[in-house]
């Protein structure tokens, strides 16, 4: 059984009331220092915070983890570091994914982001900048997305550049015995070894492939979130959603665009605030389930943009709201329901909800 919080409890009386969003911050940083604990204390373990913390956040979330002692933070645009720079204040280091791209300087020159650059054109971009700002080289070897060619790479003079780190990324580490993880690690080691940088290769899935990945620093994301492949990570998020009307039904009536499901017997359904506008697919129409205290209530007909119909029939009593994502039922186990990941459950919650912060 779940227990309803406090202001699911008060939408009895506030039928009107907001779905809510209940994001867990001490358990994110219970999952960043469980990471960081499979990789031993000489490893930095960072935080990547890209897409607004996964959709949950980023101004709450990473100062939560700054707090706990994260330093060192990864977005994917240097839009977002300018955002995440006002939230974390000077100390914290904020790399860039995506390199030092045109437009970028001033923006990395006033928040003194740190671009992981991609490419000779890109390293000449940001030595425009003066020698003394800082910068890190991401190489690919073989996810082949994003990154320096290894030619490029080699061709660079390595007595006198300085990175701030060199990384590069797995393109299958959610896959423990795919052979791409140790072809990638390979690579990286032939193309990086002996020259004394600062090194990271991996992100969640790379920290569980074991020590020979961790290299001086990994790049947590989904980890921290509660997601899969981190099976000793928790739950981070609830989703509760209020109950708009419930509609007796017919032997025979329908509901929903397309008319694609039909009540047999008599039955109950609940309309509830929320679609797929609001993230929740609409693959999960007629397939997917919400909770009612911890009974599962089947999606029934198609989710539209800003509504979803559940069969209630078998409750005993009218739920005021339902929850989609609760201790029955995490990211990865609604992702699975609707065709994804639970990456994309995550991203894709959107604007609309009431964002609730709790600590334990
Ligand atoms: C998104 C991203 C990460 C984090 O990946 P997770 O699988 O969420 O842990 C790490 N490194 C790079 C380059 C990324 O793009």
């Amino acid at each position: 059984m779940i227990s309803l919080d406090p202001s699911a409890r008060a939408c009895k009386h506030k039928p009107m009331s907001n779905p809510t969003l209940t994001i867990n911050t001490d358990t994110i940083v219970a999952n960043w220092q469980a990471l960081g604990a499979l990789s031993g204390g000489a490893v930095q373990t960072g935080a990547v915070v890209k897409a607004d913390a996964y959709g949950l956040g980023v101004g709450p979330v990473a100062k939560r983890l700054a707090n706990a002692g994260a330093s060192r933070f990864f977005v994917a645009l240097a839009s977002e570091g300018a955002e995440l720079r006002a939230v974390l204040g000077p100390a914290a280091e904020i790399n860039i994914f995506s390199g030092h791209m045109q437009g970028d300087t001033d923006l990395i020159s006033r928040h003194k982001l740190t671009p992981i650059l991609n490419s000779p054109e890109q390293l000449l971009r940001h030595q425009e900048m003066g020698k003394l700002h800082p910068f890190g080289i991401q190489i690919d070897t073989g996810m082949g997305r994003l990154g320096m060619q290894p030619l490029d790479w080699l061709a660079l003079n390595h007595e006198q550049l300085r990175p701030s780190l060199v990384m590069s990324h797995l393109a299958c580490s959610d896959e423990p015995d795919h052979p791409m993880n140790a072809q990638q690690l390979s690579v990286f080691k032939e193309l990086t070894d002996g020259l004394g940088y600062q090194r990271s290769l991996s992100a969640t899935g790379g920290i569980l492939l074991g020590p020979d990945y961790h290299f001086d620093l990994t790049r947590p994301g989904i980890g921290l979130y509660g997601g899969l492949p981190f099976e000793g990570g928790r739950p981070v998020v609830e989703l509760s959603l209020p109950v708009v009307q419930i509609r007796d039904l017919q032997p025979g009536d329908t509901v929903g665009y397309g008319n694609t499901w039909t009540a047999r017997n008599k039955a109950k359904i609940a309309t509830i605030a929320a679609g797929y506008a609001d993230g929740l697919l609409r693959s999960l129409s007629n397939s997917g389930q919400l909770f009612a205290a911890g009974t599962a209530c089947p999606i029934v007909g198609r989710v539209s943009m800003d509504l979803i119909t559940v069969d209630v029939s078998h409750l005993k009593h009218a739920p005021d709201t339902l929850e989609i994502l609760c201790e029955q039922q995490n990211i990865d186990q609604l992702a699975t329901l609707g065709g994804t990941i639970g990456y994309e459950i995550l991203t894709s919650l959107g604007p609309r909800y009431k964002r609730r912060y709790k600590t334990a």
